[in-house]
């Protein structure tokens, strides 16, 4: 491990312990993005962690700072999962936005100044992004004009910038699909009421709307036909940093049932001596063991031909993981787990959140099983058992057609 990355995971490390923990509860409480907190993030490096170090960056690759997100899951994964949207906006931003939306914005993004979200799912097209209506018309002199509603943005009125994905015809497919940086002071922008979450609400989510919203054509990040294959590569990269702070949300879960357990008197003895607390324990602490190989390969993967498969597996695996350890650990502690101050249910609630957030578990499922549809067509037909069907009428062959 570099001495780079050392520097941010401790950073990252620290920020949890000292900046989230303390805190958190209040937030919720409060309703209101901590934005004192993430400036302190951005001083502390978690802001441009794969941004180039002449914009102001860490330089980091993805499987680098991806490793961030464990770090500061241990404090809290709604929180982790914001960071991670800025980062991957400013990554996309720094790296293929234009050299005006660079001089403009990078320095601002990557120090966490101002902070940026990125803007896809509509009330009608979560999982089936085709499904997409927000529309860009370019004008004469270049500029855009967008007109549309975004749901579920999180971050939603305290973001600076709306990385945003349109379309830019009527036509059918995402052939003419883009991605433009909106700025949230442009006319025409507004948003909804903030969605009732029962919990991490202090992560304001809301829908967007844009009534005929113009921006300068520097503000196009991925350009028209390059905007929905962008945006699946920005969601593979969420996947994966999703699973890794599902990691940390499992450490903390485990350590906490630990750390009650040890002293639980029951039976002459301590709860932790009892076999079926070992056993249930022991599971949590192998699945976060798997979970942790999982994301770190993925991570690994991310760019190259393997990267969207094997981001959903760590998508699909991870966080279904999380939910278990959360569950089991809350069990652990019996009607204490509960209580407020151990934060169990907290983390049990942001595990479910983490499942669906940026393409649900079943969506994992079906990229993975369209892979696997893949491999098995590559592979030989299997032998028909001699005798195996032949009073059948019906069509019992396996063999491909
Ligand atoms: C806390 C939070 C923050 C979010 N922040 C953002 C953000 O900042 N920007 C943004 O663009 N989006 C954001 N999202 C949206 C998120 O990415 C979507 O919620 C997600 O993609 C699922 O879409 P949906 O909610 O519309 O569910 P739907 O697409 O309506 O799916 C409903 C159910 O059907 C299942 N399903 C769908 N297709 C299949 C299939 N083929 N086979 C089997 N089951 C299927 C799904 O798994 C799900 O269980 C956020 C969501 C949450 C919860």
């Amino acid at each position: 491990m570099s001495a780079k990355l050392e520097t941010i995971l401790a950073a990252a490390r620290d920020h949890a312990r000292d900046v989230i923990l303390p805190n958190v509860d209040a937030w919720n409480a409060n309703k209101a993005w901590p934005r004192s907190a993430s400036d302190k993030a951005g001083e502390a490096g978690l802001t441009g962690l794969y941004a180039p170090e002449e914009l102001g960056g860490q330089g980091l690759s993805l499987s680098e700072g991806i490793q961030v997100y464990e770090q500061l899951g241990l404090g809290d994964g709604a929180y982790a999962f914001a960071l991670s949207m800025h980062n991957i906006c400013t990554f996309a931003g720094c790296g293929y936005g234009t050299d005006a939306f660079k001089a403009k914005w990078a320095r601002d993004l990557t120090s966490g100044r101002k902070l940026a979200n990125f803007a896809l799912t509509e009330p009608q097209s979560g999982s089936d992004p085709m499904k997409m209506y927000t529309r860009a018309t370019i004008n004469g002199d270049g500029t855009w004009t967008i007109s549309g509603s975004k749901a579920w943005v999180s971050l939603a009125s305290e973001a600076d910038i709306y990385f945003t994905v349109v379309k830019t015809s009527d036509a059918p497919g995402h052939k003419d699909m883009a991605m433009i940086a909106i700025p949230a002071d442009a006319p025409g922008i507004s948003f909804g009421p903030r969605y009732d979450t029962p919990s991490y609400n202090f992560l304001p989510l809301a829908e967007m709307y844009f009534n005929e919203v113009v921006v300068s054509e520097e503000n196009i990040i991925l350009p028209i036909g390059q905007g929905l294959q962008g945006s699946l590569m920005a969601i593979d990269i969420a996947r994966v940093s999703i699973a890794s702070g599902c990691c940390g949300l499992m450490q903390a879960a485990l350590d906490t049932a630990l750390s009650y357990s040890k002293n639980r008197k029951m039976f002459g003895g301590k709860n932790i001596e009892l076999d079926g607390i070992q056993w249930m324990l022991g599971e949590v602490a192998t699945d976060l063991e798997v979970s942790r190989l999982l994301y770190r390969k993925a991570a690994e993967a991310l760019g190259t031909p393997e990267g969207p498969l094997m981001a959903a597996h760590a998508k699909r695996f991870v966080p279904d993981a999380a939910v278990k350890a959360a569950n089991t650990c809350t069990q652990v502690l019996g009607g204490m787990g509960l209580l407020q101050p151990y934060g169990l249910d907290r983390l049990s609630r942001l595990a479910q959140m983490l499942r669906i957030v940026d393409g649900t578990t079943e969506i994992s499922r079906v990229v993975i099983g369209r892979a696997l549809q893949k491999r098995a067509a590559g592979l030989p037909d299997l032998p028909v058992p001699k005798g195996y069907g032949e009073s059948d009428m019906r069509d019992t062959s396996v063999a491909a057609e």
